[in-house]
């Protein structure tokens, strides 16, 4: 299965992502996760990528593109991955789209998280995370460690993230708002997107999220079906 993830910053891609990624048994893919890896290794793309995420920005479209490509040409994600945070604009929706081509596949459903926006404030403040690999999301009050400071899946110190500032939080919503909302009728128009609502208990979006792809998915079949039925009835 191959998914992108859409939704504010603090909407719960990351936290989504994880239990998504492995119920369907596909790689989670962040370009944010990405960059970070990149910012604590002190690579050069870290050093490039960290002055546009400390100001809210957007990392330029040429490197993230390259990235992402990158990530998904690894091994692990030929059967399908669930991208989260990427993309994040119409130019990136638009050369993934020709990068899929390019490998005669497509995507099955763009999971659209909905929440309010005075929500995404409080649980950006409260953010936790793990800065292992694993990249855990914690909440010091919606879902906290069993230990104050301590990742439960593998013992790694948790952090707030320098983004995860007001100030640089509200840059972030302006760019959603201008910038990556736009990829949402971008894929509508695909027939691609299913929108659920992002409150409530972890368990629980996670439950709908599944629902609601596995929704899109047979739907999706069946049109593909119709679609072939019509092409075979057309040659007659
Ligand atoms: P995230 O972890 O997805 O909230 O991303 C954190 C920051 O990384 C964003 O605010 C951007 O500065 C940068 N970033 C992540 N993904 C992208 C992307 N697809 N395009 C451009 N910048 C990105």
């Amino acid at each position: 299965m191959r998914i992108v993830l859409v939704g504010p910053p603090g909407a719960g891609k990351g936290t989504q992502a994880a239990f998504l990624a492995q119920n369907l048994s596909i790689p989670h893919i962040s370009t944010g996760d990405l960059f970070r890896a990149n910012i604590s290794q002190q690579t050069e793309l870290g050093k490039l990528a960290k002055s546009y995420m400390d100001e809210g920005n957007l990392v330029p479209d040429e490197v993230t593109i390259a990235m992402a490509r990158d990530r998904m040409e690894q091994p692990d994600a030929a059967n399908g991955f669930l991208l989260d945070g990427f993309p994040r604009n119409v130019s990136q929706a638009e050369a993934l789209d020709q990068a899929l081509k390019a490998d005669g596949v497509e995507l099955d459903a763009v999971l659209d998280l909905e929440v309010p926006e005075d929500e995404v404030v409080k649980r950006i403040a409260g953010r936790r995370i793990c800065r292992n690999e694993s990249s855990h999301v914690f909440h010091v009050t919606y879902s906290p460690p069993k230990k104050e400071g301590v990742c439960d899946a593998c013992g790694g110190e948790l952090y707030q993230r320098d983004d995860d500032s007001e100030e640089t939080v509200r840059r972030r919503l302006e760019v959603y708002h201008t910038q990556t909302e736009p990829i949402i009728d971008y894929y509508r128009a695909q027939g691609l997107v299913v929108t659920i609502s992002a409150l409530g208990k972890v368990d629980d979006v996670t439950k709908r999220a599944m629902e609601a792809l596995d929704r899109q998915v047979e739907g999706k079949d069946q049109s593909d079906e119709d679609k072939s039925d019509s092409e075979d009835g057309d040659d007659k």
